[in-house]
């Protein structure tokens, strides 16, 4: 398959991870799984980013929401602690920013050129009325 850009999709395709079925996929390694060409695994989405979430870690309670829901495994996280965000991969849908339960949130989306210490740096306060 030839790569597409984001405008080239129908609205609802689906992008299959794996060419064929995998019976065991939590017991099969990774490098022995048939990654489909158009997984993002194999191909990166992030030219596709126009907006970019930004990880602001004082607010973080590890809760991993945003590494369950990310549809690219863009979250990075070792020992059940959020890290930082694959930017390589992340194509900055915001569902990250729409799960993540803090108050403030522990993730923003941000223009693509934002400086990421000043946006943290201004980061909103809390929602009292939350
Ligand atoms: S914006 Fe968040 S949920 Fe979307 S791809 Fe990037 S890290 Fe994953
Ligand atoms: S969803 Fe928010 S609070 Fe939960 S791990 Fe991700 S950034 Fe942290």
């Amino acid at each position: 398959m030839a790569n597409r850009g984001w405008d080239e999709f129908e609205i609802g395709a689906m992008l299959r991870s794996f060419d064929g079925k995998i019976d065991d996929i939590a017991g099969t390694a990774q490098i022995d799984r048939a990654y489909s060409s158009s997984s993002s695994y194999t191909a990166s989405v992030a030219d596709w980013r126009l907006v970019k979430p930004v990880f602001n870690k004082d607010y973080c309670i590890d809760c991993q929401f945003c590494w369950i829901y990310c549809p690219d495994v863009s979250i990075i996280s070792r020992d059940k602690k959020m890290i930082g965000v694959d930017m390589d991969h992340c194509k900055g849908c915001g569902i990250c920013v729409e799960v993540c339960p803090t108050n403030p949130k522990s993730l923003l989306m941000f223009p693509e050129q934002a400086e990421e210490e000043a946006e943290i740096a201004s980061w909103p306060a809390k929602d009292e009325e939350k």
